[in-house]
């Protein structure tokens, strides 16, 4: 490895001052027992509390130090983005801000590399948050694994470790989503597991209220599956399958039993019907022509404010 840095550790930030000083101080005391080179790379997603004020601060003192900024609220995504693209050392570190993952389990993911493994992800012991946070993830990755079937096994965790290599391999994925953890799961370099702690938000609350998370949900499986596009052919199939046999059958009763039926209800309900799953998959073919409309703009997932190096 020589004099290249060892470990970097991306953190995304925002709006997290309640938390920011107790995760620094308990970080930083963790990384001076690694015995290795290090950066801690906070990355502060738009944060409009203190939050960016605060790593300025410890950046008088502290050279391991690096921070880039956002110019508004790019979400995690992004911020991990930039901070991995932005990272220098050999082994890349990805963990929240807010304490759920104790950063003294760092350690633990980095002894876990050997020369096979490229990725280390975690499993908490036991989920924590709310209700509907513990839930919504669940949904969402049961949703998400089965889109994907047994391609591959999917790991939403966002405390990670990977190789640079895993980061040049992200950053060939030209995806308008890049949902790191999916990404990573799908490119399915060698990977080990590892088992940690997840607390409860020690301050602040999570940023992936309901809205939040329906939207990462629609994101996830519009960006990494055609199912939905797949699921109108299968209710056009359907829908015209039931229209034929209703037409077969009235003619029957026309020609053989010369009964004419004049159903309106049924024709109303067969129409409405129909009119919904039309409506529905015009919706559908909506959505990924909205994502083709935002992938050839090729906007940057983010615009940095500025970094300090
Ligand atoms: N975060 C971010 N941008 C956002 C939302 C969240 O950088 O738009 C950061 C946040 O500060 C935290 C991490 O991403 O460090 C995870 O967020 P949170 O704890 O709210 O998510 P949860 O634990 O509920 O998945
Ligand atoms: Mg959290």
């Amino acid at each position: 490895m020589g004099d290249s840095l060892q470990v970097s550790v991306v953190i995304p930030v925002f709006n997290e001052e309640l938390v920011l000083r107790k995760f620094y101080s308990r970080l930083k005391k963790e990384a001076e027992g690694w015995n290795k080179s290090y950066e801690l790379l906070f990355v502060d997603d738009g944060s409009t509390d203190r939050s960016f004020d605060l790593i300025c601060e410890w950046k008088k003192t502290d050279s391991n130090l690096r921070v880039i900024k956002f110019t508004r609220n790019f979400g995690q995504q992004a911020a991990v983005l930039a901070g991995f693209r932005q990272s220098k050392g050999d082994i890349v570190v990805q963990i929240d801000a807010d304490l759920q993952n104790p950063p003294e389990e760092i350690n633990r993911l980095l002894n876990a590399f050997t020369d096979e493994i490229d990725l280390v992800v975690t499993i908490p012991r036991k989920r924590r948050g709310s209700l509907l946070r513990v839930m919504g993830s669940k949904i969402l990755y049961n949703l998400a694994q089965m889109l994907f079937g047994n391609r591959f096994t999917l790991n939403l965790s966002s405390f990670r470790a990977m190789r640079r290599s895993v980061i040049e391999k992200i950053d060939q994925c030209q995806d308008r989503s890049r949902y790191m953890a999916v990404l990573m799961s799908w490119m399915a370099v060698p990977t080990k597991h590892v088992e940690v702690d997840h607390h409860l938000r020690k301050t602040g609350k999570t940023k992936y209220g309901f809205l939040p998370l329906i939207r990462l949900t629609w994101d996830l499986i519009t960006g990494y599956s055609n199912f939905p596009l797949r699921l109108v052919t299968y209710l056009g199939l359907f829908g015209a399958s039931v229209g034929f046999a209703i037409m077969m059958f009235l003619l029957y009763q026309r020609l053989v039993a010369g009964i004419l039926i004049e159903g309106f209800v049924v024709l109303s309900a067969v129409f409405s019907f129909f009119a919904g799953v039309q409506l529905l998959s015009i919706g559908f073919l909506g959505e990924y022509l909205g994502r083709v409309h935002l992938q050839i703009q090729n906007r940057p997932d983010y615009i940095v404010h500025k970094v300090i190096e």
